[in-house]
């Protein structure tokens, strides 16, 4: 049994990993501020005693007691409404955030694991994207308080790893869905599954020409854990290579849901990636790891999540 502590634990992707890892007969201690998260997505966990959740912000301090082997940084907004409406507190948590839960690790001799995003790529000039290229990011656009948040994360995680010899990892995630997704976060899989289910429009950026490769939450999360107990540093990509044009994705939202909603087009954001695909060579040769979960299949899954919860469809 190892005892690991998750910032953003409350979170949409943390709960799910607090979820695998109790699952997996561990401890856990989930570290949130519910800015962007709820103690409601990790409520099914509390009656487990090898779990306790803490109301911390990361980016004043981390304070755990006694023996920590694993720290996963997951804190942070990470939907485009989120962190563009949240810019301040975006930067600061993967700066100061980073370098709290980077400190944690350091003191407690434990494995450390940062969330990065192939956001780092920024509108990538090469595609697919392998972790050697160095992304094409704008950092005074709206977007850049995300990617460059996390650019510095990543170069954070190096420098201590280098500095002071944490063992540590990173992973670039893919645009990632499942249950405890919120419905009105900004991206695309939940705006598309709100719109349909409750026909109103389905709103598609631009033409729906730019790409995306989604993959299913159990995926992401087994891929992870398979990063966390590998010595690996990284960073590798965890993502699906199955690339869609983000109107094929409205369109099989659409069909799947057998939604009257028609599809119309809105004006694509600033700086919107183009294309985005991740090579995962590296994930398959060293961690023997590949997805599993199919395109329609995962999206049958997150859709039943949304029918199942209509409460939160609006
Ligand atoms: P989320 O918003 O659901 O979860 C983030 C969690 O961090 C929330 O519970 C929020 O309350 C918490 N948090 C934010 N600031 C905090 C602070 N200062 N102190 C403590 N807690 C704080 O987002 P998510 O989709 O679960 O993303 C989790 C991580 O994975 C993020 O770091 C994100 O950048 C990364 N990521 C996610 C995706 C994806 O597709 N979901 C893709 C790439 C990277």
């Amino acid at each position: 049994m190892t005892r690991t502590v998750v910032t953003g634990g409350a979170g949409f992707l943390g709960s799910h990993l607090c979820e695998q890892l109790l699952a997996d007969g561990h401890e856990v201690i989930a570290l949130d501020n519910f800015l962007t998260g709820t103690p409601i997505n990790v409520e099914h966990l509390m009656e487990n005693d090898r779990f306790k959740l803490v109301k911390t912000d990361v980016t004043e301090y981390v304070h755990v007691t006694g023996e920590v082997d694993q720290v996963l940084h997951f804190a942070s907004p990470a939907s485009p409404i989120d962190y563009l409406e949240l810019p301040i507190e975006t930067m600061k948590v993967g700066s100061l955030g980073t370098l709290h839960a980077l400190g944690l690790a350091k003191e407690k001799g434990a494995r450390f694991l940062l969330a990065s995003t192939s956001e780092t790529y920024g509108d990538p000039q090469v595609h697919p994207q392998p972790e050697t290229y160095w992304g094409h990011v704008n950092p005074v656009g709206p977007r850049g308080v995300y990617d460059e948040a996390k650019r510095f994360s990543e170069a954070l995680t190096m420098a201590y790893r280098r500095t002071h010899g944490v063992d540590t990892a990173i992973v670039r995630i893919f645009n990632t869905h499942g249950p405890r997704m919120r419905p009105n976060d900004g991206r695309a899989i939940p705006a598309f599954a709100s719109q349909a289910l409750t026909g109103k429009p389905i709103t598609v950026a631009g033409d729906g020409s730019q790409t995306r490769s989604i993959i299913y939450v159990d995926d992401l999360i087994d891929g992870i854990l398979k990063l966390l107990r590998s010595d690996l540093a990284g960073p590798v990509n965890i993502g699906n290579p199955h690339e869609t044009s983000v109107l094929f994705l409205a369109e099989t939202i659409k069909r799947l849901t057998g939604s009257d909603s028609e599809i119309v087009f809105i004006p694509r954001p600033t700086d919107d990636p183009t294309v985005r695909q991740p090579d995962i060579t590296l994930a398959r040769t060293e961690l023997g790891w590949e997805p599993s979960v199919g395109y329609e299949e995962g999206l049958e899954r997150t859709l039943a999540y949304f029918k199942a919860h209509p409460g939160l469809v609006r």
